[in-house]
């Protein structure tokens, strides 16, 4: 079908050519998605106006149609021809989001990925790398650099977990399959195949039964154990950055300064600015800033933000892990970014209409707000 681009006020328009650096919204939905399957399988009656949509306007064509949130920036170096991919965040839905975007926009390849954090709407989609990297049955190509925290490493490397019970003196019982929920001191362990959740005390060091293997061990596996076949996998470099404004990265040639922000009271999720011509921060999981962070990026701290790509879930009232519409508007006031794109939308938010709201807010505010959709691409010298 014909490659249609809905940009932020809503007009229609053919893909734009492509020179100079752009950022290429990959994703702009919350972790179920949206539409929201529940709305497809068990209408409410009247049927959720927004998720309906999507039974009768192409994707490409409906903007309320969210992937997990993912932002590709296209960075175009200095020599204005050489182009490189940085990746942020490779979630559930990431399959569909290359089908869709990386051929609409003659996305070649990535050359860097970064992650946010490791839930699943920011990970689960590492397996499809490898169809983005050249092919090789052997795995003899160039891994690609993938850059993260420590604590996102080990808690990305945490899924299945082996214990042992002795259930008598002969017994012992093996079990697998445990669903791994955890606070950074407990695991609540919901084992299979028991019905009742177990509580475990046990730090990540700690010396109970558990054998912590990894969500991807595949992936982070260096060499083959013996009698191993080589099989066709993502090949990653991972590299450990630190949760820390003062402790900038550089991938693919642009420099990067995480953004510590909480996730939910018991969890930090880094966004990141980067940028020299123009500041950007893209800012996807937060329920509260970190005062350090806010200053970075606020006008009245650094110096003012071009652009911030920020959470909003919900339209009303507020949310323990995400910013809502309020903490999102009220955010954006303190911050006072010369412009404000927001992404993680749930299917409460209907995009024309709530534009049309945004636009309103913006006139008063004197700040550029609007929501993004999936595919939008905003060329922007970096
Ligand atoms: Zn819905
Ligand atoms: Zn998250």
């Amino acid at each position: 079908m014909a490659a249609l681009n809905l940009t932020p006020n809503g007009d229609w328009s053919s893909p734009p050519s492509m020179p100079g650096s752009a950022l290429i919204f990959l994703g702009t939905g919350c972790s179920s998605a949206v539409p929201n399957a529940r709305c497809l399988i068990q209408p409410s009656d009247p049927p959720c106006s927004v998720c309906s949509q999507a039974l009768s306007i192409p994707p490409d064509q409906n903007p309320n149609y969210r992937c997990n949130t993912s932002l590709l920036i296209d960075y175009c170096q200095s020599d204005g021809n050489t182009h490189s991919y940085v990746l942020i965040d490779v979630g559930k839905t990431f399959r569909e989001q290359v089908l869709r975007w990386f051929s609409l926009y003659k996305v070649p390849r990535v050359d860097s990925i970064i992650l946010t954090h490791e839930h699943a709407d920011a990970v689960l989609g590492l397996d499809d790398i490898r169809a983005i990297q050249p092919h090789s049955p052997t795995n003899d190509i160039d891994p690609t650099p993938i850059y993260l925290t420590e604590f996102a490493m080990k808690r990305a490397g945490v899924l299945t977990i082996e214990i042992s019970l002795c259930a008598g003196p002969r017994t012992s019982l093996k079990i697998f399959k445990a669903l791994w929920i955890s606070t950074q001191e407990e695991f609540l362990l919901d084992i299979w195949p028991f019905s009742s959740a177990l509580k475990i005390c046990c730090p990540l060091a700690g010396s109970y039964l558990l054998f912590i293997a990894e969500k991807f061990p595949y992936l982070v596996q260096k060499k083959l154990k013996e009698g191993q076949e080589v099989r066709r996998v993502a090949q990653l470099d991972w590299r450990i950055i630190e949760g820390n404004c003062e402790k900038s990265f550089v991938a693919s040639g642009l420099q990067f300064v995480p953004l510590p922000v909480m996730h939910g009271e018991d969890y930090i999720c880094l966004g990141f600015l980067f940028g020299q011509k123009s500041r950007v921060a893209y800012i996807s999981d937060v329920s509260r800033f970190i005062a350090s962070t806010e200053y970075v990026i606020s006008k009245d701290g650094a110096g003012q933000l071009d652009l911030l790509i920020l959470d909003t879930l919900y339209k009303k009232g507020s949310h323990n892990v995400h910013f809502c519409l309020p903490q999102t508007l009220e955010a954006l006031k303190r911050i006072c970014p010369k412009r404000a794109l927001l992404i993680g939308m749930t299917h409460e938010f209907d995009h024309h209409k709530d534009n049309d709201f945004l636009a309103e807010w913006s006139r008063r505010e004197g700040i550029q707000v609007q929501l993004a959709h999936d595919g939008l691409r905003i060329p922007m010298e970096l």
